[in-house]
């Protein structure tokens, strides 16, 4: 294939697809690999309620068909295939072996990673969530469960414990992993208890969540908060540009620049390297940064 694309999007979620919004509306010839299942984590939610722009909440997958719909209309293309090699290592540079773009805005995304234990899949968006941000105003003055012991864990807690009746944190050892400022704010917060030394080895409920089977005892919730960590998608770029310890692609601000990775011209967005804030709103608000980036970089 001859045919080189000002502008190579790989990841199909809101950061993906607000980027290639962006740069096809600033004229730069663009192709967004969408992956063999598109869409990203929004795809496995129900109703998202903090998406600006939606009054009475929508649907997961509909705001992720009407992203990728505005995309298409706005005359990037789609192509509905895994990347599975990229060479950064000359330019322009090369997707897939065949693919040539001069510049690449990586948009892979990250997946929560589950406990797997019996019962949780069936429950996700029925009572076992992994964003209390989210999923928090659905149990109001409820018994909601939070698992983990790091930062994010503590974090869901004090998002939760404001709406919720009652908040346990089951970590599985005796200490926390958190910092020291977010565990004090837990241990001293009156609506918040810990259960240290306990795992989860059962989810239980039929059309929703009714309890947990603990390694020590049963636990009745209508609510439980997954939190022990997030799976950036970023094998394929190991050893080509710089990731962190845990795989999360690191990002880099230089000549005016917000989005560089490690590798001049490859511009990052969403969650593949945002551990922190992990909302869709962030996603996309980082993928239209990496874009007019991007538009400069190319300009
Ligand atoms: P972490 O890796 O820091 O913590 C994961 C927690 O989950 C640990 O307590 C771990 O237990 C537990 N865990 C892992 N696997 C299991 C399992 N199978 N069953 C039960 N428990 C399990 O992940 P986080 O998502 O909390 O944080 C990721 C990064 O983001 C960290 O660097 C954190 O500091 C940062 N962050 C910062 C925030 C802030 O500053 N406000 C907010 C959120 C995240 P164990 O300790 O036993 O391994």
């Amino acid at each position: 294939m001859n045919e080189v694309f000002d502008i190579a999007v790989i990841g199909s979620g809101p950061a993906g697809l607000t980027a290639a919004i962006y740069t096809t509306r600033g004229s730069a010839k663009t192709i967004l690999f969408a992956g063999e299942s598109w869409g990203g984590q929004l795809m496995l939610t129900t109703l998202v309620e903090n998406y600006p722009g939606f009054p009475d909440g929508i649907q997961g997958p509909d705001l992720m068909a009407n992203m990728r719909k505005q995309t298409e209309n706005v005359g990037a293309k789609i192509v509905n295939e895994k990347v599975t090699s990229v060479d950064f290592s000359s330019k322009p540079f090369t997707i897939n072996n065949s693919y040539k773009a001069k510049v690449v805005i990586i948009a892979t995304g990250a997946e929560t990673v589950w406990l797997g234990v019996p019962g949780e899949q069936k429950l996700i968006g029925r009572g076992v969530s992994s964003c209390a941000p989210c999923d928090a105003p659905f149990f109001k003055n409820k018994k909601v469960a939070v698992v983990g012991g790091g930062d994010s864990a503590m974090e869901e807690a004090l998002v939760l414990e404001k709406v919720a009746s009652e908040v346990t944190i089951l970590c599985r050892k005796d200490v926390f992993r958190a910092s020291k400022i977010m565990q004090e704010k837990v241990l001293k917060n009156p609506k918040i208890k810990v259960m240290f030394n306990t795992e989860i080895k059962e989810m239980v409920g039929d059309q929703k969540l009714e309890k947990l089977i603990l390694n020590n005892g049963e636990l009745v919730v209508d609510g439980v908060f997954v939190a022990i960590g997030h799976s950036p998608s970023s094998n394929i770029f190991q050893g080509k540009i710089e990731l962190d310890e845990k795989g999360f692609i690191k990002m880099f601000e230089k000549d005016g620049y917000h989005t560089l990775t490690s590798v001049e011209g490859v511009f990052v967005a969403g969650d593949v390297h945002d551990y922190h804030y992990k909302q869709a709103i962030t996603a996309a608000g980082l993928g239209c940064m990496a874009a007019l980036d991007a538009l400069k970089y190319l300009g």
